[in-house]
């Protein structure tokens, strides 16, 4: 589909970034990093959703107290965010942390940036020098004649300038802006001028749902040329939520293996015998903590279902105020509509276990066939070939239109 950037690897942690190393998710905790046992929850929380690699703020002297105690019982390495005070990266890196994210806007003074930088590569910490469109240092902003993709990249290469001066190269880089293009554009070009793993996001995109569409529309676009090592989904929201995402993002993409259940589902539409938001809905509830790496299909009737969703490992379609259960396209049971979503779960867990063939293999698929086939042409008798044809929906078309 396309061809992954080549970038220099580096360790975070346990975790590989950048070369050949599979994408990875990261998030970063809500909580005071000082209440220890309140961000101990909140990372496994993260680790359970998909994250990988958390980053923590090292805000005060209390915060990297408590990274002292959090990082030995962390699931998943830690990074500490630093902003204005260079000696909170010190103290995080002597409270064990596994790497750093320093914001180049923040800390502008040569000697501290090289001091930082020291003391990681005899530690041999990484860096990321995270660029953030809002807190760009104001010279480049003025050089530039404002926020641009040539200032937030310059602004990156300047850091690198002075972690070279002191022989650090264990490096990642991220450009973020809330302004997609932009955000777009300052990975390209930066891309384009180092071999640095990549770490991809969009800055204060917002509560979900909006902010969700500029993540993925930002994140993906540069995943599909090849662009980003590791990514993060800022979204105004629990993390868990970002961690979530970003997994999801890259299981959609093919970039990670599968490991929750893909969730399909038509739109719905006249012909639909339940309610299919609901119905899906609670499947993704049922799902949400199941570690079930299959693709299940919840459709709004059977006329059209089962054919649309034959891909799919396991499916149910509504009809006649009954599930119709199939696999990969065959049908294998019929069951009451109240039953829809645990028999889902049911069929669901004994495919994980034993595969498609076997669940087909206990079916009765003749007689799961001739019910749906009855239901099929009973609804088709019923609504015609077009149910958005029917009288009932012309008369309800009508009516809102008038209204
Ligand atoms: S035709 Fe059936 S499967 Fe397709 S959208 Fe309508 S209800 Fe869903």
């Amino acid at each position: 589909m396309y061809t992954r950037r080549d970038t220099q690897q580096i360790s975070v942690g346990k975790v590989l970034v950048g070369g050949s190393a599979p994408i990875t998710v990261q998030s970063m905790t809500t909580t005071k990093t000082a209440d220890v046992e309140g961000t101990l929850q909140q990372i496994y929380a993260l680790a359970a959703a998909g994250c990988d690699i958390v980053r923590c703020t090292c805000n005060e002297q209390e915060a990297a107290e408590g990274l002292a105690q959090i990082v030995p019982r962390s699931p998943i390495p830690i990074i500490a965010d630093i902003h204005h005070q260079y000696k909170m990266a010190l103290a995080a890196m002597e409270a064990g942390v596994h790497g750093l994210r320093l914001n180049p806007g923040n800390i502008r003074k040569p000697e501290h940036i090289k001091a930082v930088a020291s003391e990681a590569r005899d530690r041999n910490l990484p860096i990321r020098i995270g660029v953030n469109g809002g807190s760009l240092d104001p010279s480049l902003y003025e050089k530039h004649g404002g926020l641009t993709a040539e200032a937030m990249v310059e602004s990156a290469l300047q850091e690198i300038h002075y972690f070279h001066e002191v022989d650090f190269d264990l490096i990642k880089i991220s450009v973020k802006a809330s302004n997609v293009p932009l955000m777009v554009d300052a990975y390209r070009l930066l891309a384009d001028t180092v071999k640095y793993p990549l770490h991809l996001g969009v800055t204060e995109a917002g509560p979900p749902p909006a902010g969700l569409v500029k993540a993925t529309a930002g994140i993906a676009t540069l995943l599909l040329e090849g662009i980003g090592d590791t990514i993060r989904y800022s979204l105004t929201a629990d993390p868990v939520e970002e961690a979530r995402a970003g997994r999801q993002l890259l299981e959609a993409l093919g970039l990670r293996e599968r490991k929750n259940v893909d969730l399909i589902a038509c739109p719905s539409c006249g012909r639909a015998e339940i309610d299919v938001i609901d119905v899906a809905n609670r499947a993704m509830k049922a799902f949400e903590d199941k570690k079930l790496p299959l693709q299940i299909a919840v459709m709004g009737c059977v006329v059209n279902g089962p054919g649309e969703a034959r891909e799919a490992d396991l499916g149910i379609a509504a009809g006649n105020k009954r599930g119709h259960l199939f696999v990969k396209g065959r049908n294998v049971a019929v069951v009451p509509e109240r039953e829809m979503v645990d028999a889902l779960v049911e069929w669901a867990e004994f495919i994980n276990e034993h595969g498609t063939d076997a669940a087909i293999a206990r079916a009765d698929t003749k007689l799961a066939e001739r019910e749906a086939a009855r239901d099929r042409s009973q609804l088709l008798d019923e609504k015609g070939d077009d149910a958005n044809n029917a009288e009932s929906k012309i008369v309800e078309i009508r009516k809102t239109v008038s209204d």
